[in-house]
C-alpha cells in the first residue's frame, strides 16, 4: 500500500528536501504550507505530479485530511524570522502541534514533531543528551521558539498517553544545505551570502560560541528513520563535530574569499554559549550517523548560493 504522507511546512527548508526523499520513493505527499518563509521553487519540481498535492494553509488552524503518516515541520527556524512576530511562533508550535495531534488521532496516524536542540536552552550540561532537561529562559526572546517546542514535545506525549497517537519527537540540531534563505539570518547562510556578495562576515560576540553543524541529507536520513522505526524518542539528530562560529567564519571565507574582514556586532539576548550532541541513541536505536562532514557539506551549499546570489534571488 502507498503510504498517504502530510508534510506541514513542506515548502520549507527541511520539509522541501523531505517532499524529494518520500516523492522519489514512490509515496504519496501532501505538503501543507502557509509561505511563511517557505518557496514554491523549492517543491515547483512536483507540481503537476500525480502524487503530489500542495495546500496553502495555516496550521494554527485545523484542517481534514486522510492520511497515514504526518510529518510537523512547520514553524520558522531562524531566530530572525521566529521573533518578527514572536506571538505567532509560539502560536504556530501551540496550536499547530495541537491541531495536526488531533488529526493524528482522528485518522489513526503516526506524527513526527520537529522538535529542537533549542528545548536545552543554554545548556549546562555538554555535550547534551536526551536526558538533559535543559535551561531555558522563559521570558526572553527565545523563549517563544523554545518553549513553544518544549510545549509542543509534551503535547506529544499527552496525546500519546491519553489516545495512544503514535509519536515521533526528533530534537534536530543546527543543519544547514542548499534551500536555505540567503536572508534567512541563520549562520551558515549569513556567511556564505556575505562571502559571495565580498562583504565582510558578522561575527555575534567574539565568535568563540560553539555550534554543531549537520547536513541537510544525513539530516533527511535521521528523520527517515525515526518515522520508520518503533521509538517515540526524543532523539537527537544531528552532527557531534562541534565548531566555534569563528572557525566556520574561517572556513566559509577561506573557500570563497581569503581576504575577507570578520567584524564583531552584540551577541543576541540568550545567544546558547555551546551546543553538540550526544548520538548514542540515534546509533544504537536508528543505526543512524552522519557522514557528511562540515568541508563536504560546504560545497554544495555555497555552489546553491552562488547560483541565488548571481541570479539576484
Ligand atoms: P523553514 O523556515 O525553512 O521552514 C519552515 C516552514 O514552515 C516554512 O515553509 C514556513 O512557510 C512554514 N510555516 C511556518 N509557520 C507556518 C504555519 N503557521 N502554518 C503553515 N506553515 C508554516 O525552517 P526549517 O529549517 O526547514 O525547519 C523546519 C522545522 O525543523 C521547524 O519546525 C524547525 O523548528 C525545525 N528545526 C530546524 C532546525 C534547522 O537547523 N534547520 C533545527 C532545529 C529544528
Ligand atoms: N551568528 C553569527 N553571525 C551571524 C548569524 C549568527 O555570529 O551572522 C551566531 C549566532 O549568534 C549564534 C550562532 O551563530 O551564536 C548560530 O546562529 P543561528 O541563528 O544560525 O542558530 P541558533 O542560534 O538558533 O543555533
Amino acid at each position: 500500500m502507498t503510504l498517504r504522507n502530510l508534510i506541514t511546512g513542506g515548502a520549507g527548508f527541511l520539509g522541501s528536501h523531505l517532499v524529494d526523499r518520500l516523492m522519489q520513493a514512490g509515496e504519496e505527499v501532501i505538503c501543507l504550507d502557509n509561505f511563511y518563509t517557505g518557496r514554491k521553487d523549492n517543491i515547483r519540481h512536483w507540481l503537476g505530479h500525480p502524487d503530489f498535492e500542495l495546500i496553502r494553509h495555516d496550521v494554527t488552524e485545523p484542517i481534514r485530511l486522510e492520511v497515514d503518516r504526518i510529518w510537523h515541520l512547520a514553524c520558522p527556524a531562524s531566530p530572525v524570522h521566529y521573533q518578527s512576530n514572536p506571538i505567532k511562533t509560539a502560536k504556530t508550535s501551540f496550536l499547530g502541534t495541537y491541531n495536526m495531534l488531533g488529526l493524528a488521532r482522528r485518522v489513526g496516524a503516526r506524527l513526527l514533531l520537529a522538535s529542537t536542540s533549542e528545548v536545552y536552552g543554554d545548556p549546562e550540561v555538554h555535550p547534551q543528551p536526551e536526558s538533559y532537561r535543559g535551561c531555558v529562559n522563559t521570558i526572553g526572546i527565545r523563549s517563544c521558539y523554545d518553549e513553544g517546542k518544549r510545549i509542543a514535545e509534551t503535547l506529544c506525549f499527552d496525546y500519546q498517553r491519553m489516545h495512544g497517537t503514535e509519536i515521533r519527537v526528533m530534537r534536530i540540531f543546527n543543519t544547514y544545505g542548499p534551500r536555505m534563505l540567503p536572508d534567512d539570518g541563520r549562520v551558515v547562510s549569513n556567511f556564505i551570502v556575505q562571502a559571495l556578495q565580498g562583504q565582510s562576515l558578522t561575527l555575534y560576540g567574539d565568535g568563540s560560541q560553539t555550534r554543531s553543524f549537520c547536513y541537510v541529507d544525513d539530516l533527511i536520513e535521521g528523520m527517515i528513520r525515526l518515522m520508520n522505526g518503533e521509538h517515540p524518542g526524543p532523539i537527537n539528530i544531528g552532527n557531534p563535530g562541534e565548531f566555534t562560529i569563528r572557525q566556520l567564519a574561517e572556513r566559509v571565507r577561506d573557500r570563497i574569499q581569503p581576504g575577507l574582514e570578520l567584524t564583531t556586532q552584540p551577541l543576541p539576548q540568550d545567544d546558547p554559549l555551546q551546543r553538540q550532541p550526544v548520538i548514542d541513541l540515534a546509533r544504537e536505536l536508528l543505526g543512524w550517523e552522519p557522514t557528511v562532514s562540515l568541508d563536504e557539506g560546504l560545497e554544495p551549499t555555497i555552489a546553491y548560493f552562488r547560483e541565488r546570489v548571481r541570479e539576484g534571488r
